[in-house]
């Protein structure tokens, strides 16, 4: 046995007559008139493959364990289907059962279990059809998003993910620690003391790369950083996980204009790439989950999207005639209700929101001229709300200085971010894409955990 076989994605490709073996878990079984008819999948592609299993050619009581969920070798040969939505089937001549799952206690058994159930069963719903096609186009994204960046000449980067510095200046943060003695299930305080830590000094998983990346963007121009990201989220909304992964683009030379191009790139090569490589999934989403999906994302991938100022916004939402929960005047963060009004309603395709008012934005933010906003750029997109944070950063040391006096924020902790504007400073910018709301958003899966192998949201870390 060797990974170097053909997938059952290959095997559709093969001409009818061809002898050949397919691995792979049984979605289904099907007897009639003395055949069985067994649906098998092994990840490769969403289509099963249907292998024809005639009475007598495979041990009778072998045949009766072949059910959902068992993982089987067949060997046989192909040949065309006279089934509907498929060219060719396979027609068995031999079986190896590796290993049986007995149908009273299989969990993914039932058909039409809910995403809830799904999620209790995370270790075994790579077998089915949603979840299958998820992993499969999560990787083609990431694939994507490394593609477009090297092909732009960005500098892959990885940033730590513990570290000493909150990128916000505030924030949920996990500490971490060894200040504390595990065993078996009994927690000790070995100190209280932040200077006996590990570090010596209080230490968090990242929030954000973005701080570590700026330090590499200015010497080597353009970077971005693709790795895992943990927030503290209290709440448990279908937008927010505990663990996320984030991209990060940073680049020298850059101002909040190219900022935005580059986002708007961006997400129209990942959509446009996966609307060709994710064809098939993509159409199961379309017929399943979000009718209009694809139509969607089409249409993003074929038109500009609106760009408009904090301002300009607010106005229009207090026009807008709606009742919203969080009442809207020039001043308060939008809501993820309010984005989805401007996206969805008004709108109808994703919005890029300038010029917020610097109160609601983190301190590294450039400062506008009017002295009450900031070159922040936050993409919305219609469904999922913000996908993208980011912004020109302020490059000027005095005005990053009083900024963060004026926060009261500790200046010694930033004194190599201050550096980078002590020495050399120049134009940037950059932002932060969440992997997992763009895979909401391609897919149509209405909640963040269902987009990710694994959630950690609170009070869940199983798996
Ligand atoms: P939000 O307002 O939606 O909570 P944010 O303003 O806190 O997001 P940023 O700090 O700008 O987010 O982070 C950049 C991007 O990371 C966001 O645009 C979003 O796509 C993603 N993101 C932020 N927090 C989470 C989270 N808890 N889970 C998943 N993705 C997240
Ligand atoms: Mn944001």
């Amino acid at each position: 046995m060797d990974y170097r076989r053909t997938y059952i994605k290959g095997l559709f490709a093969l001409p009818a007559g061809t002898a050949t073996v397919a691995y792979g878990w049984v979605k289904t079984r099907r007897d009639s008139k003395g055949i069985s008819f067994v649906q098998i999948n092994d990840g490769s592609c969403f289509k099963d493959l249907q292998v024809i299993v005639n009475e007598g050619t495979i041990d009778a009581e072998t045949l009766k364990k072949i059910t959902t969920g068992a993982c089987v070798r067949f060997d046989g040969v192909i040949v065309d289907s006279p089934a509907a939505g498929q060219a060719v089937e396979m027609q068995a001549s031999g079986v190896e059962l590796f290993g049986p799952a007995d149908p009273l206690s299989y969990p993914l058994q039932k058909k039409g279990a809910t995403m809830e159930f799904l999620r209790e069963i995370a270790h075994l719903r790579a077998r089915g059809n949603t979840f299958g096609a998820v992993y499969r186009v999560r990787n083609e994204a990431a694939w994507a998003v490394h593609k477009f960046f090297q092909d732009r000449g960005f500098l892959y980067l990885n940033t730590p993910i513990i570290t000493a510095s909150d990128a916000e200046g505030a924030g949920a943060m996990f500490q971490v620690t060894t200040a504390v003695e595990t065993a078996h299930g009994e927690y000790k305080l070995r100190t209280n003391e932040a200077a006996q830590d590990f570090f010596g000094k209080p230490a968090f998983l990242t929030v954000s790369g973005q701080l570590e990346a700026e330090t590499v963007a200015l010497g080597m121009t353009n970077v971005y950083t693709f790795g895992p990201t943990f927030r503290a989220e209290n709440s448990s909304t279908s937008r927010h996980l505990a663990e996320f992964w984030m991209v990060e683009p940073e680049m020298a030379f850059c101002d909040i204009e190219g900022n935005m191009n580059l986002a708007e790139e961006f997400l129209r090569e990942v959509i446009g790439h996966l609307l060709t490589k994710s064809e098939e999934d993509l159409a199961f989403f379309n017929q399943r989950i979000e009718p209009q999906l694809l139509a969607t994302l089409k249409h993003v991938v074929d038109s500009s999207f609106e760009r408009m100022g904090y301002g300009e916004a607010i106005k229009m939402l207090e026009q807008s005639g709606e009742t919203f929960e969080f009442p809207v005047h020039w001043g308060v963060d939008l809501q993820s209700e309010h984005e989805r009004w401007l996206t969805e309603v008004k709108v109808g395709r994703p919005v890029i929101l300038t010029d917020y008012p610097k109160e609601i934005k983190a301190f590294y933010m450039r400062q506008n001229d009017d002295g009450k906003t900031v070159r922040a750029m936050d993409v919305l997109a219609p469904r999922i709300g913000e996908i993208i944070g980011g912004s020109q950063r302020e490059e000027r040391l005095d005005v990053l200085e009083s900024r963060i006096q004026e926060l009261g924020l500790p200046m010694e902790a930033y004194w190599w971010y201050l550096d980078l504007r002590r020495f050399g400073s120049a134009p940037h910018s950059g932002f932060g894409l969440g992997f997992e709301r763009l895979l909401m958003y391609c897919t149509g899966m209405k909640n963040i955990r269902d987009v990710i192998p694994f959630h950690r949201t609170p009070g869940h870390a199983e798996f």
